[in-house]
């Protein structure tokens, strides 16, 4: 039995001792080559012209060759990271700590990994996440599919006594019955195409945050999300019982088994959830609806990229970075923020 990839040399392909001894110059030559693949031609982001532009030393920054635009340009503008004030090797240990953290990583274990404030560390993984979610596939979702929905965050608190002996004891007591949902109760609904090799598990997974797991939001996610000719595997929830007419449906019963006497199960399914409750019960802590879906696509980019090496998640990572501006997060401490939350409607 081959060892498990995390065990083997190359998960170790690119660590933190990499890093030690890069100059800035050399970051920024990393970040160049992510964002223009190579280090002698740049692209405007004014004019676009491609050319190798005029290397300014004393600004750390080209000028457009194209007279009519001589846009001065950093390799950060336009991105995520632009008017960072973090040297580049900083945004890039990051990155790397990022990667590395399987189950994920807190705000504010990673401001004291790199000594950066709890503010700047959360703006700059919600940078990264932004990233994640942009690069996510529109294709639908063929072969076999897993489908099942969760529950990972916003739950009751469990009443202080659990037998009350006194007046004040009772008054005190949260009344499951009468407040069954939190107001912060949310559904992670996970869907994942299985490689259809034995072993290999998952290869492709979306997700959305919903308010429930009933039949109009399953039907609809699977229309907008799973091909017309793919084998759907559920549980035996209600939501699903409308499956059969649209799909070939298979569902194993989990009251019983994990996996069928047919081999029918949607273990990919619970095995994303599995990674997903780990990261909110051991690193994060709180997830509130409003970001939920972010932290939900960083799961599934952990899970489909399981098997990749370090070099390469944090070469996607700062790629995805530099692809586009920030949408949310420029000048979230200064109050501007997203009102609206991210949430799939049927
Ligand atoms: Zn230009």
């Amino acid at each position: 039995m081959p060892a498990h990839f995390l065990l083997t040399a190359t998960a170790r392909n690119f660590t933190l001792e990499d890093l030690e001894g890069m100059t800035e110059a050399r970051a920024r030559d990393y970040f160049a080559r992510c964002r223009w693949g190579d280090e002698g031609t740049q692209v405007c982001p004014e004019c676009g012209t491609i050319d190798k532009h005029y290397w300014i030393r004393t600004r750390k920054q080209w000028r457009c060759k194209e007279i009519a635009c001589g846009r001065f340009f950093s390799v950060t503008s336009g991105t995520k990271f632009a008017d960072h004030k973090l040297p580049l090797r900083k945004i890039l240990k990051a990155a790397l700590i990022f990667a590395a953290n399987v189950k994920g990583i807190s705000a504010s274990a990673l401001a004291r990994q790199i000594n950066v404030a709890y503010q700047t560390a959360f703006v700059l993984l919600h940078k990264l996440r932004e990233g994640i979610a942009e690069e996510c596939s529109p294709a639908q979702l063929d072969g076999i599919v897993h489908m099942d929905g969760a529950h990972v965050s916003g739950r009751l608190r469990k009443p202080r006594v659990k037998e009350p002996t006194n007046k004040a004891q009772a008054r005190d007591r949260v009344d499951v019955a009468a407040n069954p949902t939190h107001r912060n109760r949310r559904i992670v609904m996970v869907m994942r195409t299985v490689s259809p090799e034995k072993g290999k598990g998952a290869v492709r997974t979306v997700v959305e945050v919903t308010r429930g797991e009933t039949a109009e939001i399953a039907a609809a996610l699977a229309k907008k999300y799973i091909k017309r000719d793919a084998t759907v595997h559920t549980d035996e929830h209600p939501a699903y019982s409308g499956f059969m007419a649209r799909y070939d449906h298979e569902t194993v019963n989990h009251s019983t088994h994990f996996s069928s006497d047919a081999g029918v199960s949607n273990n990919q399914a619970e095995s994303y959830f599995a990674r997903m409750r780990r990261m909110v019960i051991g690193q994060v802590h709180r997830v509130t609806p409003r970001y939920m879906v972010s932290y939900a696509r960083e799961v599934a980019w952990r899970e489909d990229n399981r098997r990749m090496p370090p070099s390469v998640l944090v070469k996607d990572l700062v790629k995805a970075s530099l692809r586009r501006a920030a949408r949310d997060w420029c000048g979230y401490w200064q109050r501007k923020r997203r009102r609206t939350e991210d949430i799939f409607e049927p």
